[in-house]
């Protein structure tokens, strides 16, 4: 079956602003609540459905990548590739503490639900600075990341080994506490026992009962050849442990790509000024522009300009995932000599003798000259 398009499932446009998208799908929500149509099967995937659309749509980022490749674009495919998890929405219990946390619903829906069931650890973020001989090549580097991970000795579950949490006295193990609110019955997360229905009547020493430790985690992370500054990577299940034996959340590593001394970079292709001396320009010949890798050898043409710009295919940076490279493009500076000695003076005195004089070629006065001239007075005054 395929899949149907999100903003189709949402009953919304494709322009449709952040407002309306959540009127629409909370509507959508209600109507096909499982709670509301208990053992509808077509009305719980329904409810799923736009549970998924929502997910990626609300979000900015994966709302922009699903225009541009569509499903394809928000599809979790492992480390790196920032998607959308469906498997995060697989559990009424995800989805309605999504429903709780943005509509501030609460327990309203009622139901048999019971929050403290397993519920999904929290994303991190990592935040890794690399140089920019790392981000060109690629590179393995090993991270620490403190994080919450399930306790060992109680398996997460905060009792002591051996004891047995005992019911809740004030919810009777439901997890809810009911009351009349109006014509309402409402039922509300228990505060005791926080909604697992059990008290723990002997914590664990290790965690305090938590279910939970600190410990800091060594992770190794892959960073993919041309990678460049605010892209992010992602490790499925590297963020914190989930409670009670919910799934981990994920880690996000960001990157940010130290600048270069000689080269400035503009996505895959890299940018340099090269100096050549005035007669290798002026007779053409061979300079040696150095690139990532080693260093090239380059033709100038005879009677080269300064600001002339060489290009160099394939010296650039590798697209990330990809085949293609960019380009290496080298601007001439031309160099006039600082220092003569009496030798080389006499020599270009000799030239210049020959040389033609100067001819200024005036041209169109434009709007950019004026404001140019204006810009070199203000800067001459102050
Ligand atoms: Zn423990
Ligand atoms: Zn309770």
């Amino acid at each position: 079956m395929s899949k149907r398009d999100y903003y189709e499932v949402l009953e919304v446009a494709k322009n449709v602003d952040d407002g309306e998208l959540k009127s629409s799908y909370r509507r959508l929500a209600m109507k096909y609540h499982p709670d509301r149509n208990p053992g509808d099967k077509a009305a719980e995937e329904k409810f799923k459905e736009a549970a998924e659309a929502y997910a990626v749509l609300a979000d900015a980022e994966k709302r922009s990548l699903y225009d541009r490749f569509g499903h394809a674009g928000v599809r979790s495919s492992g480390a790196g590739a920032g998607g959308f998890d469906p498997s995060v929405f697989s559990e009424f219990g995800d989805l309605n503490d999504i429903l709780g946390s943005m509509f501030g619903f609460g327990d309203l829906f009622g139901g048999g639900r019971r929050r403290g069931g397993p519920q999904r650890g929290a994303d991190l973020r990592y935040d890794l600075e690399i140089t920019f001989e790392e981000a060109a090549r690629g590179t393995e580097t090993a991270i620490q990341i403190p994080r919450q991970e399930a306790c060992d000795t109680c398996k997460g579950t905060g009792a002591a080994p051996g004891s047995t949490p005992s019911t809740c006295s004030q919810c009777r193990g439901q997890g809810q506490v009911r009351y009349q609110q109006g014509f309402l019955t409402v039922a509300r997360t228990c505060s005791l026992c926080r909604g697992t229905g059990k008290m723990i009547t002997k914590p664990c020493a290790t965690c305090r009962g938590e279910g939970r430790v600190s410990r800091e985690r060594k992770l190794t992370v892959k960073i993919p050849a041309g990678i460049d500054t605010g892209q992010q990577l992602r490790l499925a299940n590297e963020g914190e442990g989930g409670s009670a034996g919910g799934p981990a959340g994920h880690l996000y590593v960001v990157v940010h790509v130290q600048e270069h001394a000689f080269y400035r970079r503009e996505g895959i292709n890299l940018f340099c000024e090269i100096p050549v001396n005035f007669t290798t320009v002026a007779l053409g010949g061979e300079i040696q522009v150095p690139t990532l890798d080693s260093t090239e050898s380059v033709k100038v043409p005879e009677g080269t300009q300064t600001g002339t710009t060489l290009r160099l295919r394939g010296k650039g940076l590798p697209e990330v995932g990809g085949r293609t490279r960019g380009d290496l493009f080298a601007t001439v500076q031309v160099q006039t000599p600082k220092k003569l000695t009496r030798e080389q003076r006499h020599l270009l005195d000799e030239l210049s003798k020959v040389l033609p004089k100067e001819k200024f070629e005036p041209r169109a006065h434009t709007e950019q000259d004026e404001r140019n001239l204006f810009d070199r007075v203000k800067n001459m005054f102050g």
